[in-house]
C-alpha cells in the first residue's frame, strides 16, 4: 500500500501489529513537533513522545511537517544460536513516515510493529540535490513519555574515567527498583539501556536499542524532564579519556539503530521477546560456528595468584571431571605463564578433551589498566598477530575486558575485534563493556557480554552479597538479559568466596539459588564460578546438576515473578524443560505456578531448599493440576524443576 496524498497538518497516522493489539499513532502538531504514542490492548504504554534528529545537515526535530506515509508488512522466520530461542518468527506491520523540515530537507522514520514490540529508526537520504553524502548526528529528540504515576527499574550511567583503573562506564551499577518515573539518576548522567517501566495502568514497557554497529554510538536514556520524558542520550565527552567524538557519523543514505519498546500487560512478552534479533541480519559469515560451552575459570575464586601453569592445570583437570568444554585463563597470563606455558597448557588440556580461552585487556589509551596483555586488542596490527598465534595453537576464544565507553570509535573497536577474531575462528566475550545490541545475530562469533554487576562483586565486597546479589538476580530476566546474552560468571557452590572456602565474603544465597542462576542467566558460553573443591565439599546433587545443565536453549517462557522480588523462568533444551526460580523476598513464599509444559500425573524432578537455611534437597513433585503447581521459595533461595 502506498498513500502519497498531501497530509493535513494535524492528521494522526496509525499502524497496528498484525494481531491488532499494539498500535503506534504518529502525529504532528501546529508547532512542528512530531510525536508517536504506543498503546497495547487499549492501554497507554507511551504517551505522545518526541521524534527527531539533530544533524549537521539540518535540524530534523523542530518545525517538522509530515509529507507522506506508507505502510507495508513483513514476515520472516529465522534460526539463531546463542539466544533465548533457537528460532523465531517476526511478523510486523511497517509504517514509513517522511518528514520535512523548514529548509525543505526530508528524513524518514520507520516503525515496525509486531504483537508486543514496537521498533523505530530514522532514514536519512543524500541531501543538497544528492551532493551531500556524509552526516554527523549530534543527537536525537527520540523520547519515551511514560504515563504519570509509572515506576522505573533502571540502572544509572556512572561517571566516566572513574572506578578501577579509570575503566568506567561499564554497565556495572546498582539498580533503582520500582522508583517513581522522574526519580533523578544517581550520578546525574541518566540510565543505561535496557530500562524497564511499569505503567500506572499496570502495563510493562522495556526500552532498548538494537542494530548498533561501527556506524553509530551506543545510546542511553537521559534523566526524565519535568514532563516525565526520557530521551535518547549520546555518550559523555569524558568517556575514552575525553578522546573521540560524542556524535555519530554516517555516510548517506543512512539508517540509525532501532529504538525498541516491548510492551505487555504481563511480564511474558518482556521475558520472551526476540526484538533485539528480529530486526538485524548477520554482517558476515562465521568461519567457525561458536559452540555453546560450559567453562570454569580460576580467577573468580582463586584470583590473580592462580594465573600460573600448575593452578591452570588443576582447573583443566576440574573441567575434565565436570565434562566441561574450556578453562578461561584470566589476566596476567602473558607475564605469569607466558606463550610457551600457554602452549603447554593447551596441549595438556587437549589430551583431556578441554579447550582454553584467554583474557585480554581492550586497552589501549582509554584507561590505566596494567593487567596484561595490554596494547594488543587495541590495534589491528598487534591484534591479528596475536589471533594468528591463538589460531595456530588452538585457542577457542577470548575474553576482552575494560572498554572505554559507548562512543562510535569504541563501537568500531568492538566490531573490529569481532571481525578479526572471526577470521581466525575465535569466539569473543566482552567484559567491562557496553550491553550487546543484536550482536548475537550481527556477529556470528560473538559469545556474550558482561555489562552487569557480575559475580566478581560478590568476591570484592560483603555488601553485594548481603544487599545486591539476590535482588539483581530477580531483575536480569526482565531487563538486561532479556535483550542480550549476559556473561555473569556465576553459580558459586563455595559458602565462603575464597580459595580455601574458609574466608572472604560469606555467600548469603542458597545452593538452589545458585543452581537456578545457571538457567536463569542466559549466555551460550558460561564461565561458572565452581571450584575444584566443590567436587568433594558441595552436595552431590548440585554437582550432578551442573554436569547436566545446558547453556544453549531452544525456547524461553516467563512463568512467574515481579522484578526485584522473585523470578521464575522456564527454558527448554531439546525436549527437556528447566524451570528456574530465585527469590529476594525476606520470608518464605508459596508460589502457584502455571506450567503448561507439565501434565496431570507427571512426576517432576525438583532441586530446592529444604528449609530457610538452604539445605539442598532433591524431591519429586507429583502434578495434580499443571496450572497450579505449588512450590515454596525460601528467602534468598531458589529451585529448579526439570521435566
Ligand atoms: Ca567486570
Amino acid at each position: 500500500m502506498l498513500i502519497a496524498a498531501p497530509m493535513a497538518a494535524a492528521a494522526v497516522h496509525t499502524v497496528k501489529s498484525p494481531d491488532g493489539l499494539t498500535a503506534v499513532a504518529v502525529e504532528s502538531d501546529a508547532a512542528g513537533k512530531v510525536t508517536y504514542a504506543v498503546t497495547h490492548g487499549g492501554n497507554v504504554m507511551l504517551q505522545p513522545s518526541p521524534l527527531g534528529l539533530y544533524t549537521n545537515i539540518g535540524d530534523f526535530a523542530d518545525s517538522m511537517r509530515i509529507v507522506s506515509v506508507d505502510t507495508s508488512s513483513v514476515c520472516r522466520h529465522y534460526t539463531q544460536s546463542r539466544i533465548k530461542h533457537s528460532e523465531a518468527t517476526y511478523e510486523a506491520r511497517i509504517m514509513r513516515v517522511a518528514m520535512e523540515n523548514a529548509a525543505g530537507d526530508t528524513i524518514g522514520v520507520e516503525f515496525s510493529v509486531s504483537a508486543h514490540d514496537v521498533a523505530y529508526r530514522y532514514r536519512l537520504p543524500r541531501v543538497n540535490g544528492g551532493e551531500t553524502g556524509a552526516v554527523t548526528v549530534y543527537g536525537e529528540a527520540s523520547g519515551f513519555a511514560l504515563p504519570a504515576g509509572s515506576t522505573a527499574f533502571v540502572t544509572p550511567q556512572s561517571d566516566a574515567m572513574t572506578g578501577w583503573k579509570r575503566t568506567k562506564p561499564s554497565y556495572e551499577e546498582v539498580y533503582a527498583v520500582d522508583v517513581p518515573v522522574g526519580t533523578p539518576s544517581q550520578y546525574g548522567h541518566g540510565f543505561t539501556l535496557p530500562a524497564l517501566f511499569r505503567t500506572s495502568g499496570g502495563g510493562w514497557v522495556l526500552v532498548g536499542e538494537t542494530g548498533v554497529d561501527s556506524r553509530y554510538v551506543g545510546s542511553r536514556l537521559s534523566d526524565a524532564d519535568s514532563a516525565g520524558v526520557y530521551r535518547i542520550a549520546f555518550p559523555m565527552a569524558e568517556e575514552n579519556n575525553g578522546h573521540g567524538s560524542v556524535s555519530a557519523a554516517m555516510s548517506l543514505p543512512a539508517v540509525t539503530p532501532w529504538r525498541t519498546i516491548t510492551v505487555g500487560t504481563t511480564l511474558a512478552p518482556i521475558v520472551e521477546t526476540t526484538v533485539a534479533w528480529d530486526l538485524v541480519e548477520p554482517l558476515y559469515a562465521p568461519v567457525a560456528e561458536v559452540e555453546p560451552a560450559r567453562n570454569v575459570w580460576s580467577w573468580i575464586l582463586w584470583q590473580d595468584g592462580s594465573i600460573n601453569l600448575a593452578d591452570q592445570k588443576a582447573y583443566v583437570d576440574f573441567a575434565a571431571a565436570m565434562g566441561y568444554d574450556n578453562v578461561l585463563v584470566d589476566n596476567w597470563w602473558d607475564t605469569n605463564i607466558g606463550r610457551e606455558g600457554i602452549e603447554e597448557l593447551v596441549r595438556y588440556a587437549a589430551r583431556r578433551g578441554v579447550g582454553v580461552m584467554l583474557w585480554y585487556s581492550s586497552s589501549g589509551w582509554w584507561n590505566d589498566i596494567v593487567q596484561g596483555p595490554v596494547n594488543v586488542m587495541s590495534r589491528s596490527i598487534e591484534r591479528k598477530k596475536a589471533m594468528k598465534w591463538m589460531h595456530d595453537i588452538g585457542i577457542k576464544g577470548i575474553k576482552v575486558d575494560f572498554f572505554g565507553g559507548d562512543k562510535q570509535e569504541t563501537m568500531r573497536l568492538y566490531e573490529d575485534i569481532l571481525c578479526d577474531a572471526n577470521e581466525y575462528g575465535i569466539a569473543v566475550i566482552f567484559h567491562g563493556c557496553t550491553m550487546p545490541r543484536g550482536w548475537e545475530r550481527m556477529y556470528p562469533n560473538y559469545a556474550g557480554s558482561e555489562a552487569v554487576l557480575a559475580s566478581e562483586n560478590m568476591i570484592f565486597s560483603q555488601y553485594f552479597a548481603d544487599n545486591v546479589e539476590a535482588v539483581h538476580a530477580t531483575l536480569h530476566p526482565f531487563i538486561r538479559n532479556s535483550l542480550g546474552s549476559m556473561e555473569y560468571g556465576g553459580t558459586f557452590l563455595n559458602r565462603r568466596l575464597n580459595r580455601g572456602n574458609d574466608g572472604g565474603v560469606q555467600r548469603r544465597t542458597t545452593d538452589a539459588f545458585q543452581l537456578a542462576t545457571a538457567v536463569l542467566f542466559q549466555n551460550s558460553v558460561q564461565n561458572f564460578a565452581l571450584a575444584p573443591n566443590n567436587l568433594t565439599d558441595a552436595p552431590q546433587e548440585a554437582i550432578d546438576f551442573m554436569k547436566r545443565v545446558p547453556t544453549e536453549w531452544d525456547e524461553t517462557r516467563f512463568v512467574d515473578g515481579y522484578p526485584g522480588r522473585y523470578a521464575v523462568v522456564a527454558r527448554r533444551s531439546g525436549s527437556r524443560w528447566y524451570i528456574a526460580g530465585v527469590s529476594a523476598i525476606d520470608h518464605p513464599v508459596t508460589l502457584h505456578l502455571d506450567l503448561p509444559m507439565a501434565a496431570k500425573g507427571d512426576r517432576l524432578q525438583v532441586l530446592r531448599d529444604a528449609d530457610a537455611a538452604g539445605t539442598l534437597e532433591r524431591a519429586e513433585l507429583a502434578v495434580r493440576n499443571p496450572a497450579d503447581v505449588k512450590i515454596v521459595l525460601q528467602p534468598k533461595g531458589g529451585f529448579i524443576i526439570e521435566k
